[in-house]
């Protein structure tokens, strides 16, 4: 028996990962896959709430995120780095954090933000982006980190890299069987969502624009890079 495969998605702020790739990521889950999310910011400034304190927001966003991965099935795990919302820098440091998570965790694929999409405004998404990236290059060759070998975390090379919000897609997911479990799923982030006006119908709006593309009903594109 083979060992089930691991899907890892990494996201600045708690919703990204279901808003980038839930749909396909809640298939892999109903084929048995491993999915761990690792949320890079504790989100504690997306609110125009002026009564909420950054402290409980942050807090409640982790509940929140551990629900809306809790549709997908049982089992599968969110890592919290718990840096400020907002503050992100694609820095060496990060770099090397996501290096290393990339090395224990061993996914078998990575699902990210696309950090070269145009006009791109919020600079956590950027870097998160750029962070994955170089880390998965650090990752798989052994003359990266050298030290990390010496204490028996050696190198790991997941298969595939999957950007979400890419603007040249070229890999469509059939979502049409998990396009509910999305919504479920991204209506657990109460505190982000329950305000927001429309967002429901434009993620459905988007899956069918992008199932257009590929001849689905309901889609996630992606632009795939083949580690
Ligand atoms: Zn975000």
């Amino acid at each position: 028996m083979t060992a089930p495969k691991h899907a890892l998605a990494i996201g600045a702020h708690p919703d990204d990962c279901e808003f980038g790739a839930g749909g396909t990521l809640a298939k892999l889950a109903n084929d048995g896959w491993q999915i761990t999310y690792i949320i890079v910011t504790n989100g504690n400034k997306g609110t125009h709430d002026k009564t909420l304190s950054p402290f409980i927001l942050s807090e409640t966003r982790e509940g929140e995120q551990k629900n809306a991965l809790d549709v997908f099935g049982s089992g599968h795990r969110v890592i919290h780095c718990r840096y400020n919302d907002g503050e992100l820098e694609a820095s060496m440091a990060l770099r090397l954090e996501m290096c290393v998570y990339i090395r224990t965790l061993k996914p078998t694929v990575v699902f990210t933000h696309d950090p070269w999409k145009q006009y791109m405004w919020h600079p956590d998404h950027r870097a998160v982006g750029f962070a994955v990236l170089d880390g998965v290059v650090s990752s798989r060759d052994h003359l990266f980190v050298p030290g990390l070998r010496q204490v028996g975390i050696d190198v790991w090379r997941p298969e595939t890299l999957y950007l979400w919000g890419a603007e040249q897609l070229d890999h469509f997911e059939d979502i049409s069987t998990t396009l509910e479990a999305k919504i479920k799923s991204l209506t657990e982030h109460h505190t982000q969502l329950d305000n927001a006006k429309g967002w429901e119908e434009r993620t459905r709006n988007r899956a069918a624009e992008v199932g257009a593309m590929a001849g689905f009903t309901a889609a996630e594109g992606f632009k795939k890079m083949i580690v």
